[in-house]
């Protein structure tokens, strides 16, 4: 039997491309392998909702073992990819598994914290069985120490709030943020986190996280102690593409593809994992975002279904939510020199407030709004024209 197409992670962007190869027409046999045990599920409600204990941990389900079954998509679960070459993957266990055609899609995982760390009290968030544990961690009590002001950080600090903790989140930058969009815009968020009663700590790197006394001990290098029942570690995440060596795909900046997803001969990639092209500049960027994630699949199965993408890439867009704020970003704040308020929230306040972000030509390279989701729907809309613009050949 021929190997036909292997999707290697099967979460969001591997189950996006397996589906959409179906319903393109796609008749080849389809396997989804993934590491975890679970059907894929979705990951941004694991820092809110799951952890707030609003939804049973099942409501993240992105499918149905039944719904796999009648599209034909094969899954081999629990199965982790260890190595590859041109001809096949191969699984921890030992298995090989042939493929005609290869699709990376095996996301990112959260960095550890460099030192060492008591077990047990100390936690990472990225699968759903880190979710539940912190949401037990949660229910027990607190005080809670989350380490890193990223938007991971500052979600589960929310939730620690609404379950009525005690929380502290320690950010070495200037603020939370700080180093993705600029201070200014970090500041709303140390102000958000303060006004909910979160002790946000800043400019101030950790030292060491330790066991002390039936508690964690966590030490910053100003001499301050804090002492936590659990520690949440959020200081970003990493591509899980070590096992692509074989293929010269391991680059720590994530698997290198063109804007199309193609990363070799009968290579693709695609989601956390994949720094693509971008559109209308030169770099590769590896976005962590659910929505790049879903552009992209639909872009990689046109791909391996020889057509071109029914539309062209959106600029890369994220939302977070905390406490009762929504928080939308869209284009490429990794481009920007400067921030400029576009519009103010009523009575000086951050909620409703929206960031021009503009890059050192004074061009427009990406719009942040604090919770103002109609002024925003119009400024991604403007990005969006103006980035298909750029790219449609005159
Ligand atoms: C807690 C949390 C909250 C988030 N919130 C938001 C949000 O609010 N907004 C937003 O835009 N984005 C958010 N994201 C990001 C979003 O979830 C990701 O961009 C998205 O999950 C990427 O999908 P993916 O399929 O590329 O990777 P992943 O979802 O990481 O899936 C990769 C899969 O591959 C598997 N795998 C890894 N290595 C191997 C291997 N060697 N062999 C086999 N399988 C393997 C993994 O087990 C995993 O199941 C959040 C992420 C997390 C973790």
């Amino acid at each position: 039997m021929s190997g036909g197409t292997v999707i290697v992670g099967a979460s969001l962007a591997g189950l996006r491309v397996a589906e959409a190869l179906r319903a393109g027409g796609y008749t080849g046999r389809l396997r989804l392998v993934g590491e975890e045990h679970h059907l894929p599920y979705d990951r941004p409600p694991l820092s809110k909702q799951v952890l707030t204990g609003e939804w049973h941990a099942a409501r993240t389900a992105l499918t149905t073992s039944a719904k796999l079954t009648e599209a034909g998509i094969e899954t081999v679960l629990g199965a982790r990819a260890v190595a590859v070459d041109d001809e096949a993957v191969t699984l921890a266990d030992g298995g090989r598994l042939d493929y005609d055609r290869l699709v990376v899609a095996t996301g990112a995982a959260a960095r550890t914290w460099p030192g060492a760390a008591p077990e047990g009290r100390v936690h990472r968030l990225r699968t759903l069985a880190d979710g539940v544990r912190l949401r037990a961690a949660l229910e027990a009590g607190g005080p809670l120490v989350v380490v890193g002001g990223g938007f991971i950080g500052l979600e589960v600090a929310a939730a620690g709030r609404a379950s009525g903790l005690d929380v502290t989140v320690v950010e070495a930058a200037s603020t939370p943020l700080e180093p993705v969009l600029g201070p200014a815009i970090g500041a709303c968020f140390t102000r958000l986190h303060r006004a909910h009663g979160v002790r946000v700590l800043t400019g101030v790197p950790i030292t060491a996280i330790e066991e002390s006394a039936g508690a964690v001990a966590v030490r910053l290098a100003d001499g301050t102690e804090l002492s936590a029942a659990h520690v949440v570690v959020g200081i970003g995440a990493e591509p899980n593409n070590a096992w692509l060596s074989g293929l010269g795909l391991d680059d720590a900046a994530g698997v290198p593809c063109d804007a199309r997803g193609r990363a070799g001969d009968r290579v693709w990639a695609l989601g956390d994992v994949a720094a693509w092209e971008q559109p209308g500049h030169r770099d590769a960027v590896r976005h962590e975002h659910w929505t790049s994630a879903v552009d992209q699949a639909a872009v990689v199965a046109a791909a391996l279904l020889g057509r071109e993408p029914a539309r062209p890439m959106a600029p890369p867009y994220f939302w977070s939510t905390q406490y009762e704020v929504n928080f939308q970003l869209v284009g490429r704040p990794d481009l920007a020199t400067s921030v400029e308020v576009l519009e103010a929230g009523e009575d000086g306040a951050d909620r409703g407030t929206v960031f021009a972000l503009a890059d050192p030509a004074g061009r427009r390279v990406a719009v942040a709004a604090f919770h103002n989701p109609r002024r925003f729907l119009r400024l991604r809309r403007e990005l969006q024209e103006e980035s298909a613009a750029a790219v449609t050949p005159s």
